[in-house]
């Protein structure tokens, strides 16, 4: 007898739109929400999700952060995520964005602040 079994890791976007003044970039920006979740299923029917993990997302920078706080995440995913305000502890940064420039010359980023490049000179 044949098992069609498969895993596939997908990516929803949730109703989550919650302007924030952005701690990696210090700008204004907003946090977009999305789940991903793994799907198992056999002869390609889908029989259950796990893994479902929450994430939130900065428009200004593309910081990436995961949304420890579950309950959040769910109240989100069930379209209620105009009630929801994700605080600093119900978030864990994964990846710190970056708004500034790159160096034409040598591909150092190089913050807003600086007119040039601090490793190379170049005017930017
Ligand atoms: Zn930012
Ligand atoms: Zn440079």
């Amino acid at each position: 007898m044949f098992f069609i079994a498969g895993i596939n890791r997908k990516r929803e976007q949730l109703d989550y739109y919650e302007p924030i003044m952005c701690s990696a970039c210090t700008k204004y920006g907003r946090f977009e929400a999305y789940v991903e979740y793994s799907v198992l299923s056999l002869f390609f029917i889908p029989i259950f999700r796990f893994g479902k993990k929450y994430y939130a997302r900065t428009t200004c920078c593309n910081s990436l952060y995961l949304i420890t706080n579950k309950e959040k995440g769910l109240m989100m995913e069930r379209g209620q995520g105009h009630n929801v305000f994700l605080k600093d502890e119900d978030l864990m940064l994964i990846q710190k964005g970056f708004s500034g420039r790159t160096c034409p010359n040598c591909y150092n980023q190089v913050s807003q602040e600086h007119n040039y490049c601090p490793n190379c000179g170049t005017k930017l």
